[in-house]
Formats: C-alpha cells, structure tokens, sequence
C-alpha cells in the first residue's frame, strides 16, 4: 500500500497552535478538537488524482485508496474489513415530491462495513490508536459509531468498551457485543454517557475516541468529500445536505475540499452546506439563527433520528463556520417529515433510508420553500446508515392460509 505520507503535525482547530504528532492525543492544551494538517505542497507534485483514484481495490479498498491525504504512515496499521466506494444514487421521483427539478443523489453510506459511515471514521482511529500502542478504547455512542470501533478494534486486537443511551435502537446494541465490543445502556444521553467515559478512563486505562475528541475519525470522515468530487468527475454538487450530530462529516468534508483545492484537484467552487437536524434536538439550528459561534446543550432531546440526536457538539464552531461560509443554512425538520420521506423514497425510489438520511433529504422541500437552492440545483443527501438497523413502520397483513383467499382481499 505504499504512498506518500505528508501528514506533517496536529494543529488547534481554535487557536492554530501546532501540536506535534509523534503521541497519541485527545484535545488541544486549550481543549478544542485538533485538525491533521498535511505538507500538501510537496503532494502536490507528486499527487496525481487519477492514477490514485485508479488504485488497485483489493490492495486500496474503498477510502484507503487516499493513502496520501490520510495520517497512516506505515502499512501494518492499517486496519481494513473490505471497505468500499458507496455508490450515488439517483432518487428522481423523490426529488419531484420535495420540489426539486435538479438531480437528486444520495450517497448511500450504509454499504460500508458495520452498515455506516462511522466505519470510516473508526477505521481510521483504530489504525492511528495501533501505531500509538493504545490496547483499549472507549466512547459515547447512539450506536453505529460504537459498532465500528467494535469491529475495527476486534480485527485490531483491541479492548472496545461502549455505553449507549438505554433506547439506542436494539440492533446496534447488539451487533456491538457480537463483535467483541464491550457495551452498555447508559440511563442518560450521548453526552452523559461521554460524562461517564471522562470519569472512568484514568481508571480504566482507555484511550477516549469520543466525537472529535480524538483527531483522526474526522480524517476518515473526510474521505466522503473525496470520493463525492472523484465519483463526480472532480466537481462538487450545488448542495450537500448532512444529517448533523456531532457534526465529522460536515466539518471533514469542508477540510477535504480545501485540501483538494491546494493540491489542484478541484477549483474553489463549494457547495452550499446544509447541517440538518431534528426539531427534537437542534442546536445548531438555533446557534446558526442566533448568529452565535457556539450552540449550548439543547434539553430534553428526542428524536427517532438517533444519531443526530446529539445536544451537545464540541465542534459547534467549526460545524457553524462551514456553513456560514459556504452561503448554506442549518435546517430542522419535524419527525413526522422524517417518516414522512423515509416512507417516500423507499416506495417511489426503492431506496430504503435511515431516519438521519431521510431527514436530510426532507431538509431539500424547506431551503426550496426558502429558496436557499434552485429548482435545477444538484444536491446530494447523505444516508448515513442502513435502513435496515432501525425500527421500521409496521404495514405487514396476516393471511390465513386455511380459508379461502381471494384477490379483493389481497387488493383491500
Ligand atoms: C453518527 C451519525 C450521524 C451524525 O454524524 P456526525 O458526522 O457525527 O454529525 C448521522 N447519521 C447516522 C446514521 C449516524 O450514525
């Protein structure tokens, strides 16, 4: 797998302060995220974006072949379980129903190992946390994100230990301990389970790979940005829309695209981010209409939507930033729009959507009635997860084989 590695040191996503590389780290002295930052000109002499794009899959699966604008230095680390590119897919019917006549794509990100997209981020914590010597880890999770370090850390060789707020949905919770994590529900919220993590690490020995408190998940995540402008032929879309937690993906994105820029990959077109979250749980929402920096904890969140049910974001800021800076919005949607689009795009597309997923694409019908985005704009909704890890609607009938059926009642 051998590549460049340009990744040079760690940098204050707050102050700029450099902090150097060499151990593994959680925050800034200051306590904001840290960012990886790359000697981009001297890849850019060497980076060639399509021979790299053209990277054997067996040897550089899925978002491994970007070895060059990822911090793993030494092929032993890298821990992979068959990564994959996740495809685009087209939803015309449904970008109709939410009125749009442009080219409605969902990035389909349930494809990846563990059915989400936290396995990129993982996949990538887990091999950073072995070149470091880190034996166990743990975090906060609503759940996917707690698979992936499940099953990047078993493939690792490594401790995992989870807690999960008690209505994480079931199958999360489960597909945890079946691959070797350890996993608890937790009375409380994302950010109270995040308490119990801080208070119990010292004790424990775990290295804490919380959201954004650890600096390489975002650098997985940022693949996404990569992939999107290579499987578009290294342009962007007018819009993105991103179901919002934590908040990685958004933020790793708009690190890729400057990234891409510096190296000649892409121009300095953006498109406008959408963060988008649940009516139930919006801060950002509410700190984006405020015209505030920082969102303060949002009480008593509810929504079905669990991965972004997230009160609390460390990274508002940077999430606040790249959305301002890109002229998009952070939106909110009701949770009867979320099964509302979920039901829609399963049954007009054939795509069936995660809860975060179909929030986002809802998302599409209010910056249309705000005219945030044009009619003929190109949007690309993120579906973070599977469909299929999440309660579903029940509209199944029962039939009684031992009396006669008949076509009407079939029909009815
Ligand atoms: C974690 C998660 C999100 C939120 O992702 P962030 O990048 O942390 O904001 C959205 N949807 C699903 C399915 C998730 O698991």
């Amino acid at each position: 797998m051998t590549a460049l590695n340009a990744f040079t040191h760690l940098e204050c996503s707050m102050t700029g302060a450099r902090v150097d590389a060499g151990r593994a780290h959680n925050l800034s002295p200051k306590g904001w995220p840290l960012l990886a930052r790359y000697d981009l000109e001297a890849l850019k002499r060497t980076a060639d974006r399509d021979a790299i794009a053209a990277r054997n899959r067996l040897t550089h699966p899925g978002f491994w072949k970007w070895r060059e604008l990822l911090p793993v230095a030494d092929d032993d680390h890298v821990t992979s379980l068959g990564e994959v590119d996740t495809p685009l897919i087209e939803t015309p019917h449904s970008a109709h129903q939410l009125g749009l006549a442009g080219q409605l794509l969902v990035k389909d990100e349930g494809r990846l190992p563990t059915g989400s997209f936290k396995a990129r981020g993982l996949a990538l914590a887990v091999s950073m946390a072995r070149r470091f010597g880190v034996t166990s880890m743990a975090m906060p999770t609503n759940g996917n994100a707690g698979a992936a370090l499940a099953a990047y850390g078993a493939r690792a060789g490594m401790q995992t230990w989870s807690f999960c707020p008690a209505d994480t949905p079931e199958v999360n919770v489960h597909e945890i301990a079946a691959q070797g994590g350890h996993v608890f529900r937790v009375n409380g919220l994302i950010h109270q389970c995040g308490a119990l993590v801080g208070a119990l690490k010292e004790e424990m020995g775990w290295f804490d790979v919380s959201t954004l408190k650890e600096p390489y998940r975002i650098e997985g995540k940022k693949t996404m940005g990569i992939e999107l402008a290579c499987q578009l032929g290294w342009t962007l879309p007018d819009a993105i829309f991103y179901p919002t937690g934590g908040g990685t993906g958004l933020i790793g994105m708009w690190k890729a695209f400057d990234e891409m820029e510096a190296l000649g990959w892409i121009g300095s077109e953006r498109p406008k981010m959408f963060a988008v979250q649940a009516e139930g749980c919006a801060p950002i929402v509410r700190a984006f209409e405020a015209g505030e920096e920082h969102a303060p904890e949002w009480l008593d969140a509810a929504t079905l939507a669990a991965g972004i049910r997230v009160p609390k974001a460390i990274g508002d800021f940077l999430i606040l930033r790249a959305v301002r800076a890109s002229g998009g919005a952070a939106l909110a949607v009701s949770e009867d729009d979320i099964e509302r689009v979920r039901a829609l795009c399963g049954i007009v597309d054939g795509l069936l959507l995660c809860p975060e997923g179909a929030a986002a694409m809802a998302a599409i019908a209010e910056a249309r009635r705000r005219g945030l985005v044009e009619a003929d704009a190109r949007c690309v909704v993120f579906n973070c997860g599977s469909g299929l890890k999440y309660p579903l609607p029940e509209r199944v009938r029962d039939l009684d084989r031992t009396k006669p059926v008949t076509r009407a009642m079939l029909e009815g």
